[in-house]
């Protein structure tokens, strides 16, 4: 029975250690999601003790990505392949797409079993939104799965999606070569989403320290490493900026706080 947060709250999937964190489910603690454990919690309020930005950069984060989401849609991207997705919340990338288009298609890799937990209690019956476990390290198993090639045209543009996930990635597995891959897959015409902790702010390196010591992953890199990724790709405006600052719907406060400046990202598109 996988839809145990629905019908069973005692059930556990043996797959789902509560004795170790996960990063979705700090991410959802970030967030002040119900979705997470006292393990993960600890990880959070430790995170947010050394950098005290209540959770804003995460909701700052998730805030960006339904709005790239909603451009990309609006420029006529109707499939998207969100790698990283995360466990759903209030909105989720295919409710975002599929209110400017009821056809957009969405698969959703995360290679945290629990994603696929409640995400399938949630899309048991939408017939347009897949969801697998796969890994990012592992581009050719994600871009062959029947799952992802099959459901989604890579002759057509995709949207691809990596928020905050490529800064889970350590210098040695090559992140740069990784999105390389996935970017020389996508169609012209088609787009790219990232997101990534970034430095710009000295009690960052805190931040990071914290979950690089309890998590074992989470690395802060400074913008011209983050520009980086978008190589062979035309920036949508304004660019790569702090993501507070990417086609803001209301007006920003300045200077951005901890919240504002702790992640920063863009929208690229391929000629
Ligand atoms: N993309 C969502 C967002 O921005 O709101 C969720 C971001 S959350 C910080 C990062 C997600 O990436 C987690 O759900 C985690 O399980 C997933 N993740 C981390 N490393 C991964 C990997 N190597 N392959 C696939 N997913 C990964």
């Amino acid at each position: 029975n996988w839809n145990w947060t629905h019908r069973d709250p005692d059930y556990l999937p043996p797959e789902i250690d509560t004795t170790k964190p996960s990063i979705a489910r700090v991410y959802d603690a970030f967030l002040g999601g119900k979705d997470n454990f006292a393990v993960d919690r600890a990880v959070a309020t430790e995170g947010m003790r050394h950098f005290p930005d209540r959770g804003e950069g995460a909701r700052n984060n998730r805030a960006m990505l339904f709005r790239g989401v909603k451009y990309m849609a609006e420029q006529g991207i109707d499939q998207f392949l969100d790698i990283g997705s995360g466990l759903p919340t209030m909105d989720n990338t295919h409710s975002v797409a599929q209110r400017i288009n009821p056809a957009a298609k969405v698969v959703y890799v995360d290679n945290d079993p629990i994603v696929l937990a409640h995400a399938r209690a949630i899309l048991q019956t939408d017939e347009r939104t897949r969801v697998i476990t796969a890994d990012l390290r592992e581009p050719e198993v994600i871009l062959n799965h029947p799952e992802v090639d099959g459901f989604l045209d890579f002759s057509r543009p995709v949207g691809l999606l990596l928020v905050a996930v490529v800064h889970h990635l350590a210098d040695a597995e090559d992140p740069n070569g990784l999105v390389d891959t996935y970017k020389a897959r996508l169609a012209p015409g088609s787009y790219m989403q990232l997101t990534h902790f970034c430095s710009c702010a000295p009690e960052m390196r805190e931040l990071e320290a914290v979950l690089l010591q309890m998590l074992g992953t989470g690395r802060a890199r400074d913008m011209p490493e983050i520009v980086r990724f978008f190589d062979g790709l035309d920036l949508v405006e304004p660019g790569v900026v702090h993501v507070p600052e990417w086609r803001p719907e209301e007006p920003v406060r300045h200077p951005l706080d901890l919240g504002g400046v702790c992640v920063a990202g863009g929208v690229g598109r391929k000629a």
